[in-house]
């Protein structure tokens, strides 16, 4: 079998066993212009699957801009639409412009905000579709566990149920090992992009990436089952249920009465117009 059928074939059975995805389905991807995303689109147009892409710019340069080409030019290859949104017109800010804050760990800015808009920007859909993989997934089964995020930890997996609130995600790479992905993409000649994010090397998922990877050497298995006894012991627990208010300023799901989006937005947006006035009163 080649590597693109074994990934296909495991796509299509986690479609099968986890969601209830037909070939009707309006599917919505979140792509991000490396591997794992275009990879995921290459696989859902060889299943038939009609998808649509969707591109957050966060504003890290220059890692955002390559990737955006490559989406550009993938998506282009193979007609595929691709929407872009941006932090910048979204909340008035880059990422480069946030982390100079100091106010939060970037990986929590950027993936709250990102969250934010790919739920925002999908809620026409039948469900938003992401290219985590099992190298991913078998992190955050442990960050989840050694961080004690009861509720998260009840509710990763490789697809949720959408709601009033949240449309339904699905990672249909979520049992395909990220060396696969990486072959496909040779194979296919799909353009990876090597350059990293600049804030990645400072996260508490790259240690443990890097202690897993160390350890899978000597225990190739490992990562897989620990995702089959992951999804075993899900099956046996129930998530916490989390009731939500609508959020006073964008109207989105939030604990308070504002959500964790508004309100990094708020705060963030604050510290720059006293850092640029400060600026402006010493000139
Ligand atoms: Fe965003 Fe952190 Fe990932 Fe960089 S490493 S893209 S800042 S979540």
């Amino acid at each position: 079998m080649s590597i693109k059928q074994e990934i296909m074939s495991v796509v299509k059975q986690t479609f099968q066993e986890h969601t209830s995805i037909t070939n009707n389905s309006k599917l919505l991807v979140a792509v991000s212009g490396g591997k794992d995303s275009l990879v995921l689109l290459d696989v859902l147009l060889a299943l038939g699957y009609d998808v649509q892409g969707l591109f957050v710019d966060e504003g890290i340069s220059p890692y955002r801009d390559i990737s955006l080409q490559d989406a550009r030019g993938y998506c282009t290859q193979k007609k595929i639409s691709l929407h872009e949104i941006s932090f910048k017109e979204e909340f008035g800010f880059t990422m480069d412009d946030a982390v100079k804050t100091g106010l939060y760990h970037p990986c929590t800015i950027c993936g709250t905000l990102r969250r934010y808009l790919l739920n925002k920007y999908s809620r026409q859909y039948t469900a938003l579709l992401t290219g985590h993989h099992l190298d991913d997934e078998a992190q955050t089964v442990l960050i989840n566990l050694f961080r004690a995020h009861t509720t998260l930890f009840s509710r990763s997996g490789p697809s949720t149920k959408s709601n009033k609130w949240f449309t339904q995600k699905i990672k249909p790479l979520y049992f395909v090992p990220e060396q696969d992905i990486i072959a496909y993409a040779k194979e296919y000649n799909i353009t990876v992009n090597t350059t990293k994010c600049p804030n990645s090397g400072i996260s508490y998922r790259s240690n443990l990436r890097k202690e897993l990877d160390s350890y899978s050497l000597s225990t190739p298995e490992f990562k897989k089952q620990l995702l089959n006894n992951y999804m075993v012991l899900r099956n046996n627990i129930t998530a916490p249920s989390q009731p939500f208010d609508t959020c006073q300023r964008c109207g989105q799901a939030s604990n308070g009465t504002l959500c964790m989006a508004c309100t990094l937005v708020e705060r963030i947006n604050n510290h720059l117009t006293q850092t640029s006035s400060c600026k402006a009163s010493k000139e």
